[in-house]
């Protein structure tokens, strides 16, 4: 087992705290040792010594609401949203690689659209056969012909629908429990599900422990899945002043994730990756401006309510492909006034907490696995630096580099 010791970094820990410079000593998989200001961790510890020259050392990012499934990535577009099987496995196999080659280290997926592919992608990963993030697998969220199961149709079918993802090896279950205003235009204030089938669903996660995570637009969704203890709120778009007081009251046993970069690229950037995609309707412009319109308004009020607020989601789109991820995080400075160290957070330990691994993840920390990133620059001073992935010179997951751009220093390893 070969130790790695980075020395001469600039270390990000995830807590958003300042910079500090410091050395990490990586021992397998994990994070043995860390020194701050002037200390420095004993050479002779380890086999290889990188220097990092003043860059970034930081936890590997966390996606909270990835959808593999969905099949574009920076790199190819894919102009159908359902393949055949024999296309889909590959594509998604290859999201996942792209969402390693930009620093995201875990993904908690927000729903697939078959519902064993990410299932199988997970347990290829793991076991080192597939290069991929570590990886929340979620149920099937709608089929390819655009209806979904277990979809009010009473209780029991909802029971039944989750036992099914459960026994596939789920760890989520993905409900839409609003309207979302993607199929049909504006139909926010729908509501998808009764309270005694969200009953039913929540009964069936708690007894299998796997989480449940929630589409919900409107106050009503949110208000159930506040009621039925969802651990992911994707949205919240329209929730009204009561609602999110609501929330604020429940806001340690939840997380929000909203997707801003899905709609601003819808507005802005449609035909960017893809031009030869279809115009919208009218009426469908008209909605995705009322939505950001919506999240304008919601996440200031959000932020000032200490309501954990997760950047990402929604990205495999055509018009918002896999890799582009960290755009997310700009739109949260210049659009909401987060700071660039308060974004971080919360990509890094906060996205952990989410996943339930906050004893081992999200942080730069003795003990923790390692899964680090190097990056050239400050992103504290320039948050735009994560979009770019030759920025990102050492992407490390689990004490493995997946990428290294970067010498060892012989020098450095040889004067202890
Ligand atoms: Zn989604």
């Amino acid at each position: 087992m070969s130790a790695i010791l980075f020395v001469n970094a600039a270390i990000f820990d995830g807590s958003g705290a300042d910079l500090y410079p410091g050395e990490v000593l990586i021992e397998g998989n994990r994070i043995t040792a860390v020194a701050r200001d002037g200390e420095r961790i004993d050479r002779q510890r380890a086999a290889d010594v990188v220097d990092a020259a003043g860059a970034t050392l930081m936890p590997g990012l966390v996606e909270p609401h990835a959808h593999l499934t969905f099949p574009s990535a920076v790199d190819r577009i894919v102009p159908t949203f359902f393949p055949p099987i024999e296309e889909h496995a590959f594509y998604t196999a290859h999201n996942a690689k792209t969402l390693l080659d930009y620093g995201f280290t875990s993904a908690l997926s927000g729903g697939a659209t078959r519902p064993a592919l990410e299932v199988k992608l997970r347990d290829e990963i793991a076991a080192g056969f597939l290069p991929g993030p570590r990886l929340k697998a979620s149920s099937s969220e709608r089929n390819p012909d655009g209806t979904r199961r277990g979809h009010a149709d009473g209780p029991e079918d909802v029971r039944t629908f989750c036992r099914e993802m459960i026994a596939l090896g789920v760890d989520s279950l993905k409900l839409v429990l609003s309207g979302s205003g993607s199929i049909i235009p504006k139909n926010f204030d729908e509501l998808a599900y009764t309270d005694a089938e969200l009953a039913a669903a929540s009964e069936v996660a708690h007894e299998a422990n796997v989480n449940l995570l929630g589409h919900a637009y409107n106050s009503e969704s949110i208000r159930m899945a506040l009621r039925h203890d969802f651990r992911a709120i994707y949205h919240c778009n329209f929730a009204d002043d009561a609602t999110l007081d609501l929330m604020a009251a429940q806001k340690s046993s939840y997380f929000v994730v909203p997707a801003v970069g899905i709609i601003v690229a819808g507005l802005t950037r449609q035909n960017e990756f893809s031009p030869t995609a279809p115009e919208r309707t009218p009426e469908a412009q008209e909605g995705l401006k009322m939505i950001h319109e919506a999240q304008l308004q919601l996440l200031p009020k959000l932020r000032e309510r200490g309501i954990r607020v997760l950047p990402g989601g929604d990205y495999g789109f055509a018009h918002n492909p896999h890799g582009r991820n960290a755009w997310e995080f700009e739109l949260f400075v210049t659009m909401f006034g987060y700071t660039p160290s308060e974004v971080l957070a919360a990509a890094t330990r906060d996205g952990a907490a989410l996943m339930n691994y906050s004893d081992r993840i999200g942080l730069i920390k003795e003990g923790y696995l390692a899964d680090v990133l190097l990056v050239a620059g400050n992103p504290l001073d320039d948050i735009r630096l994560l979009q770019d992935k030759d920025r990102i010179v050492i992407v490390m997951k689990d004490g493995a580099f997946h990428r290294r751009a970067i010498e060892r220093s012989p020098a450095l390893a040889a004067t202890a």
